[in-house]
């Protein structure tokens, strides 16, 4: 038979397919939706992030979440393979700021579409609306799948994918389909509208599978009720942001943040919060984001700065040359923290209240209670731990024929599409071998 079953029709699930279907393996993709690749349709804001130009090297240190452990597999297929393989389907791409790599038209559906025809050429199979609900086993081996059809998503008509799956999935009875390997590529999840939801983590661990908690990372971040009321829509471009557990620094970010209803997001913020998603899980300790709100000018630079707007605007209100320093919305909330009365005439302030407001401007703090919810991640940390996969072949240790690829794996990394190489890399390799495995028993 030689079958490989896929499940989840995602980056990697598909590019899993792919690749074994192109090494001859009969292979089935089961995917729980009524189309594949829906988190890849809103990838990169729906022009998808394929992959980023840097150096194979490179992707390590852009892979937080354990990107040491995709060494091999971006060897085995490294972004040049990547657009290499994109390039033969017809798909050009162009590279961007920060080497990030996008199809040239811009739309996420063409890199779907690719997939798709390179599946289809190679002879593989992909079944919609098949839900994968656990796995047939014999003592140490996976000999196949267990389905049911999604008759119902959970969504209204009509109702846009990216909103998470508040209905019930409705589902129909169950079949089993034997395979002589399963590739598990059912992705994190965050973003659950899209299919990924972590529903089959259950099947993962009464395997015995050991599992990482499932974590946001690239996440906003949540203030404490209230703390920052009035900010939303505000941008702030080059600042210093300090994530303090328990008044110590533990993570910094230079760059734009911005205030959204009840969190804070813009890449400083997502950058750091895999780290506070941590702390929130693990420890007890107190979270707060510092906000350097003048970073270019160190306390003495802006005194003298101060002291001179003081001295040109001496009938002013302090309000007024606070406002000459930060956007209006903080003007009030610096003030607060600085305890200092924005009525009062400059010529009143004193050299005590001079310094509260330089303080505040240079450690401007927001308490945290940690990150936005993990539905509203880009990615999620945790996963399958990567204790039971062999990084070389993408294998499970102790269960023979059982594969993974992709973000279902403990595995995450930040915004410029290194997320999608990690999963067409793992697809790539998880593929090839589960093929190998395949052809090999025949
Ligand atoms: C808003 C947003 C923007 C992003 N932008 C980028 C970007 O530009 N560049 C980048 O590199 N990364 C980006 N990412 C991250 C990237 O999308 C993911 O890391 C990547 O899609 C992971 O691929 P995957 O195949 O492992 O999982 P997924 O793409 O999530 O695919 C998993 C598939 O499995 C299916 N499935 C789940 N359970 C079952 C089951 N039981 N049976 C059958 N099927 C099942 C799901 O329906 C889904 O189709 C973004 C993510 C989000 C949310």
């Amino acid at each position: 038979m030689s079958r490989v079953i896929v499940i989840g029709g995602g980056a990697a699930g598909l590019m899993a397919g792919i690749t074994a279907a192109r090494q001859g393996a009969t292979v089935v993709v089961l995917e729980r939706m009524q189309e594949p690749g829906k988190k890849m349709m809103i990838t990169g804001k729906g022009r998808c992030n394929i992959t980023n130009s840097c150096a194979v090297k490179e992707f390590i240190p852009n892979l937080p979440g354990n990107g040491k452990f995709l060494f091999s597999a971006l060897q085995q297929f490294s972004n040049d393979a990547l657009l290499s393989f994109f390039h033969e389907q017809g798909l050009e791409t162009v590279t961007e700021r920060g080497g990030r790599v996008f199809p040239a038209t811009g739309k996420a559906r063409d890199v779907i579409a690719a997939l798709l025809s390179a599946l289809q050429k190679a002879g593989g199979r992909l079944v919609n609306g098949a839900q994968a609900v656990g796995l047939v086993m014999k003592p140490g081996q996976v000999t196949g799948v267990r389905y049911r059809n999604v008759e119902n998503d959970g969504r209204k008509e009509g109702q846009d994918f990216r909103s998470s799956t508040k209905g019930r999935v409705k589902l129909g009875p169950e079949h089993t389909l034997a395979a002589d390997a399963v590739i598990v590529c059912t992705g994190g999840a965050s973003y659950p509208g899209t299919g990924s939801d972590g529903n089959f983590v259950p099947v993962l661990e009464n395997l015995g599978l050991a599992m990482e908690p499932l974590l946001p990372a690239l996440a906003p971040l949540q203030p404490e009720e209230g703390f920052t009321e009035g900010l939303e829509g505000l941008a702030l471009k080059n600042i210093r942001a300090t994530v303090l557990a328990d008044g110590k620094a533990v993570a910094e970010e230079f760059g734009e943040l911005q205030f959204i209803r009840g969190g804070v997001a813009g890449p400083v913020c997502l950058t750091v919060s895999r780290k506070v998603a941590r702390l929130q899980h693990f420890s007890r300790a107190a979270l707060e984001l510092e906000l350097d709100l003048k970073p270019a000018l160190a306390e003495d630079k802006l005194d003298a700065r101060i002291m001179r707007d003081f001295q040109e605007f001496s009938k002013s209100r302090l309000s007024e040359i606070v406002r000459k320093l930060v956007p209006q919305p903080l003007v009030e909330p610096v003030l607060d923290s600085a305890f200092l009365d924005g009525a009062k005439a400059v010529s009143q302030v004193s050299k005590k209240e001079r310094q509260n407001l330089i303080y505040a401007l240079k450690h401007f703090t927001i308490p945290l209670t940690g990150t936005r919810p993990l539905a509203e991640a880009i990615v999620t940390a945790g996963g399958v731990a990567l204790k039971e996969i062999d990084p070389k072949t993408m294998a499970a240790k102790r269960m023979a024929g059982l594969y993974f690829a992709g973000e279902v794996m403990d595995v995450d990394g930040y915004t410029g599409g290194f997320n999608l190489q990690a999963a067409f890399s793992s697809g790539y390799v998880a593929g090839l071998n589960a093929a190998k495995q395949v052809l090999s028993s025949k």
